[in-house]
């Protein structure tokens, strides 16, 4: 069976057959650049009736869909078996970089594009079915990988961490076959573009360089206009275009860093040219803190190892630098514009560190400072949010033994602490101002693997009341929320047997 075999007609203008009215307005958009960049194509309806897993107001409400929104019209259609009156659906190509190597052509193998709505949002289906960019792939995703998509995509965006944001995931009992006989779901998910650095190589690459400048200006134009105005390189837009897409990964580098969030796949398929945090597959946000932890279990050389990321987000910008070269037009002028990465990213850190610290003013010696309790962290296997968030309550006043219990070992974080307590009493704010900031800088809740693991065996049984409970503190991850200590507690035993693949 090819790929193309699958493929449903090209949807006609007029076609209303099988559509329904969600009040959703759709404007051309991504669409509007023409077929070279996408092929038409409905999603496949899935063979079994499907089901709420679960969903988000708040994403709701950046689409405009009112309080009553969950329709079993709503339901069908953002399960992919009716359209949306007025949607044409797509799915583009892209090509990429994979663990280092040159992949080829990919594509949306499992996204269908419902199109662009006038609230500027794009809405994806995940999980809709083959497309001409399936590979071997079925175009399906399961149960388990759609649940934490959705709940990561949400919780990011709420740890104020940019991302590409979930409306809800639907299941239904269609089986898909991994390792195992799973169940399939559907993710609808919201950017306001799902461009990634593979959309540029893929034209650069196939020298297809006048639709490598069309998609460059597009996005220029609709996302970083201040590059038309720059004086920068020359006034040179694509070499602006560069630098701003450079500096907005460092700093989402800077944040995944400080919030320990591993990614799994840096990929430049994954990478967003909005730098946004994208395609959630291995992830996984660190239990006790180790620099070189590997979260994907195919990644077996930890390319992608937490300590990695940083590196290996300017490792892509560099393929991404390539594919523009055609268009900057001066290897030197790329190469520079990627120069401030390499400032952009320690500036951004050491201000969201010194944002977990407490500290308002920057001072020398800062970066050692910071080193050394990384180093005590990581001796001991910390848990990383608990010292975080233990951290803040002493300096909120609560006993210095409740960070030190945390130690085998007492004598480095002793040390640690009474050089942090000096350098804190150069500060102006007061201890509760501080311990304020840093209860608002470092989350109670984040969404470790064992959490979501746990909400997905429930859903499993058709109880779906683990994923909104976790959904609920996740949506404001830095509340205290008594009565869910059990979801800011250490992971047991079995959580780091967790393991984690591509395969989802
Ligand atoms: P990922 O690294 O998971 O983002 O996926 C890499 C590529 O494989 C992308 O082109 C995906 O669309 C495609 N892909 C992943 N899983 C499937 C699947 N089950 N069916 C079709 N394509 C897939
Ligand atoms: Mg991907």
């Amino acid at each position: 069976m090819t790929p193309t075999s699958l493929l449903a007609a090209p949807l006609e203008d007029t076609d209303t057959e099988g559509t329904v009215d969600l009040g959703l307005r759709w404007t051309p958009g991504f669409s509007a650049l023409g077929p070279g960049f996408y092929t038409r194509l409905r999603p496949t309806p899935l063979g079994a009736p499907p089901y709420w897993v679960g969903s988000s107001e708040p994403a709701a409400r950046l689409l405009g869909l009112p309080a009553d929104w969950r329709s079993e019209d709503a339901l069908q259609a953002f399960t992919g078996n009716v359209l949306p009156s007025g949607s044409q659906p797509y799915a583009t190509v892209y090509s990429g970089h994979q663990f280092g190597v040159w992949a080829g052509q990919l594509g949306d193998g499992r996204a269908i594009m419902l199109g662009e709505t006038d609230t500027g949002w794009e809405v994806q289906l995940k999980g809709s079915g083959p497309t001409p960019y399936s590979r071997m792939g079925d175009g399906r995703a399961v149960l388990r990988s759609s649940i934490r998509e959705f709940l990561c995509s949400e919780a990011m965006h709420a740890l104020g961490i940019p991302t590409t944001r979930a409306l809800c995931v639907t299941g239904s009992d269609s089986p898909v076959r991994r390792e195992e006989i799973e169940t399939a779901a559907v993710v609808a998910r919201l950017a306001p573009s799902f461009i990634r650095f593979g959309h540029f190589e893929h034209f650069a690459a196939n020298e297809r360089i006048d639709e490598l400048r069309q998609l460059a200006d597009y996005v220029i134009d609709r996302y970083y206009p201040d590059c038309r105005e720059t004086s920068l390189f020359g006034g040179n837009a694509y070499a602006a275009f560069l630098q701003s897409v450079s500096e907005r990964t460092a700093a989402l580098m800077a944040q995944w860093q400080a919030v320990g969030f591993c990614h799994g796949v840096m990929n430049t398929d994954n990478m967003s040219i909005l730098g946004l945090t994208i395609d959630y597959g291995p992830f996984q946000f660190l239990d006790g803190f180790d620099p070189r932890h590997i979260c994907n279990h195919s990644d077996s050389a930890g390319r992608y190892a937490y300590n990695q990321q940083p590196n290996v987000a300017y490792w892509n910008l560099f393929c991404l630098a390539q594919a523009l070269l055609p268009l900057i037009g001066d290897q030197q002028v790329a190469v520079a514009a990627l120069e401030s990465y390499k400032t952009v990213f320690p500036s951004e850190f050491e201000s969201r560190m010194r944002a977990k610290l407490g500290l308002q003013q920057p001072a020398e010696g800062d970066r050692e400072f910071v080193n050394d309790l990384l180093r005590a962290l990581a001796t001991e296997k910390v848990d990383w949010t608990i010292f975080w968030r233990r951290l803040s309550h002493h300096v909120g006043g609560e006993a210095e033994s409740t960070v030190r219990d945390l130690f085998i070992d007492p004598a480095p974080i002793e040390a640690w602490l009474a050089a942090y307590a000096a350098r804190r009493a150069g500060q102006s704010a007061s201890a509760q101002e501080a311990a304020a900031g840093m209860l608002r800088a470092n989350p109670k809740f984040v969404l470790r693997n064992h959490l979501g693991q746990m909400a997905i065996d429930q859903a499993r049984q058709k109880d779906f009341s683990g994923v909104a409970r976790l959904q609920a503190v996740l949506e404001s991850p830095f509340e205290e929320h008594p009565g869910h200590e059990d979801l800011a507690g250490f992971p047991p035993d079995w959580a780091s047997s967790i393991e984690i693949s591509c395969s989802s």
